[in-house]
């Protein structure tokens, strides 16, 4: 305690602490400098289907290199962003660059593959949330019925319940399909898999690695069984092994993605994916 080590009564900031606080300080000047969002781009990651091996579509997980901070990790700077307001503008961006590509890739095979793509309870709450998406739909000639909007339990935390459940049922209408990231993480609560206009449950990468411990196994193996009889689709997130692949074949999970298949790739290497 700090007490313990003498006269300091500060000895509670811990170096790290600062460091932390720091970085994050750069981050946020950096971030509130970068407008023109000429740093940012996205990778893909396939979503691919249990069964036929076939790749279902591609979750779009922004990336930033920075100038000046160099490749900066997503979760940090997009808490970052959310506490800034940043992530509106930044989120736009980032459905409107996916759409387009995945929606060239589309026009290109003549495929129909899926974009997921991140929201964050900051986005969903922003005023016209849904009028400016369904804009960015018709602008970029994107399917609205391909796009799966990804968001997590957390969006009730701070939010009321009834607002975001509104700006969700006016996406549905648009034809736009809802995603629950992060399943089994933070407070999950069941109420949520009922009252959610959702139709996918992505499990989280958690309940996939800790394989050897029974009761984990149990519980993935009940979501899914429960997601099921809800009529939703289930997508195990982070698989890298075969072992968790063969496991999640017998407990019928519909979709994996992870990467045993493929890591999040740059839109040009989607074309050489072999699973493709
Ligand atoms: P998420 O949506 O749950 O995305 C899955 C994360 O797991 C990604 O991290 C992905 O790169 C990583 N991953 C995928 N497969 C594996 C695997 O087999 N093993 C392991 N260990 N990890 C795997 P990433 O790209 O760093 O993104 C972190 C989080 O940042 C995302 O979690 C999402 O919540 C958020 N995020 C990413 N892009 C966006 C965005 O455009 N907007 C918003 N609002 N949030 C975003
Ligand atoms: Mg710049
Ligand atoms: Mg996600
Ligand atoms: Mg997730």
């Amino acid at each position: 305690s700090a007490k313990a080590q003498g006269k300091s009564a500060f000895a509670f900031y811990e170096p790290s602490m600062n460091l932390a606080i720091e970085k994050r300080l750069k981050i946020e000047q950096h971030l509130r400098s970068t407008p023109e969002l000429d740093e940012f781009y996205i990778v893909f990651q396939p979503q691919v289907s249990t069964k036929s091996g076939t790749i279902r579509g591609f979750e779009a997980l922004l990336r930033w290199n920075s100038d000046t901070l160099g490749n900066v990790d997503t979760g940090e700077f997009i808490s970052v962003a959310e506490d800034t307001g940043i992530i509106v503008p930044i989120g736009e961006w980032v459905i409107r660059e996916a759409c387009s590509q995945i929606g060239s890739l589309n026009s290109a095979r003549n495929t129909s593959y899926t974009l997921a793509v991140n929201v964050s309870p900051i986005q969903l709450k922003s005023p016209g949330y849904s009028s400016n998406l369904k804009k960015i739909l018709e602008e970029t000639s994107f399917d609205p019925k391909l796009l799966e909007i990804e968001i997590t339990e957390n969006v009730f935390i701070h939010h009321k319940d009834g607002m975001i459940t509104e700006t969700l049922e006016e996406l549905l209408r648009i034809g736009v399909r809802v995603a629950l990231d992060d399943f089994g993480t933070g407070y999950s609560s069941l109420s949520y898999l009922n009252k959610l206009p959702i139709q996918t449950l992505k499990v989280d990468k958690n309940f996939i690695s800790n394989q050897r411990d029974p009761r984990t196994r149990s519980m993935l193996e009940s979501i899914i069984i429960m997601a099921h009889k809800l009529q939703l689709s289930v997508i195990a997130e982070g698989v890298e092994k075969k072992e968790e692949l063969a496991l999640l074949k017998r407990l019928d999970c519909d979709f994996i993605q992870g990467y045993y298949f493929s890591k999040p790739v740059l839109f040009e290497e989607i074309f050489s994916l072999d699973i493709l």
